[in-house]
């Protein structure tokens, strides 16, 4: 299912405000397994607004390398064992219904209320207080409007994890999802103290394994259709082989991105039992539609699936999805009767 348009977001706005304000337990919160900047500058930013508020707060969140510099010691937990007695959950940044990609805590053993604020396209609207607004370009940037709802003045401890997460998911402002809008939020962080450059110095740090599994990624590319499609590829005796390890692979797709003439970029992360696809689109095609189609979602532009099947397999099915998008995508729009 793809959903898009919005419904009212500042109705919306309010009644995750709202529910956040009115719970008085513990709130636990959450985002994607396998965390990018969004959701651990969104579940950093909204954890410390309501410390602020004295609020009692679990962010059981694993972080990837990159990222590691980013929390004080000990703001952030491990995996939750036990959800706390009278919990609600938070849910940043995760689109599906069961919440099965839920990272840190298990969902399926959580019977009370949810708030789900969120900008995928696959979203199924399914939560007690919901935030859901695809033309929004990052979870981060509707927490801002969040943290204005609840009355939290914008501090450097709010504003750097927030500007980290827009940054993620426009790529630096390069993504068609940057708007005037998204230009005038992060600069309101930076007014409130958001460190650019600090953020951007230390995250782009890449250790020397990045660039030795670099250079067996780079061996695997393949174009196909007319270099249309960019493929690479990465599995275990790759990483076994460069000393590396699978959070060092996550940024080579957007390098796959940039393959001029190239309208989709699939990075493929082979597991042996499964497969990870990783999908970024341009110029009318939609990775989303090809996720959406391998069983996975995300955005119009970015993607992702896993497909439970061994790579010839899961190639195969990714192969076929392909070319319907590229044929849908070529095919002008019928006319409205
Ligand atoms: P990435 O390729 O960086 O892992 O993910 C790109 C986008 O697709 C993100 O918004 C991510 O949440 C979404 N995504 C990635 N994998 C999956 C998946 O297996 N299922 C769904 N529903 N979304 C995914
Ligand atoms: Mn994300
Ligand atoms: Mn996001």
């Amino acid at each position: 299912t793809i959903n898009s348009g919005l419904d009212d977001y500042p109705a919306q706005v309010s009644a995750v405000a709202q529910a956040l304000l009115a719970h008085d337990g513990p709130t636990v919160v959450l985002a994607h397994e396998n965390p990018d900047g969004d959701a651990v500058g969104s579940v950093l930013g909204l954890t410390r607004a309501l410390r602020e508020l004295g609020r009692e707060v679990y962010a059981p969140m694993p972080l990837p390398r990159y990222l590691q510099f980013l929390p004080e010691d000990g703001e952030l937990e491990g995996p939750l064992e036990t959800w706390p007695e009278g919990a609600l959950a938070a849910v940043l940044d995760v689109d599906n219904n069961d919440f099965s990609r839920v990272g840190g805590a298990d969902m399926a053993a959580f019977s009370g209320p949810v708030v789900n604020i969120d900008h995928h396209g696959t979203n199924l609207r399914r939560a007690d207080a919901l935030l859901v607004d695809p033309s929004q370009p990052a979870t981060a940037m509707m927490l801002v409007d969040v943290l204005d709802a609840l009355n939290v003045p914008l501090t450097e401890a709010l504003a750097t994890p927030l500007l980290l997460g827009m940054i993620t998911d426009t790529g630096s402002f390069q993504f068609s999802n940057t708007t005037p809008q998204t230009l005038r939020t992060a600069a309101r962080l930076l007014e409130a103290g958001a460190r650019l450059n600090w953020l951007n110095e230390q995250r782009l740090q890449n250790p020397p394994t990045y660039y030795t599994l670099l250079r067996e990624v780079l061996n695997s590319m393949e174009f196909q259709h007319d270099g249309q499609v960019v493929l690479a590829r990465v599995n275990e005796a790759m990483l076994e082989r460069a000393g590396g390890n699978w959070e060092d692979v996550d940024p080579y797709v957007n390098m796959l991105r940039n393959a001029e003439g190239g309208k989709l970029a699939v990075l493929i992360k082979d597991f042996g039992d499964k497969v990870k696809f990783s999908l970024r689109s341009r110029g009318g095609v939609s990775a989303q539609n090809i996720a959406v189609a391998l069983g996975g979602g995300g955005h119009v532009p970015a993607a992702g699936a896993t497909v439970e099947a061994p790579y010839a397999e899961a190639r195969e099915l990714l192969d076929q999805a392909v070319i319907a998008e590229l044929a849908r995508a070529q095919t002008p729009p019928q006319p409205q009767e």
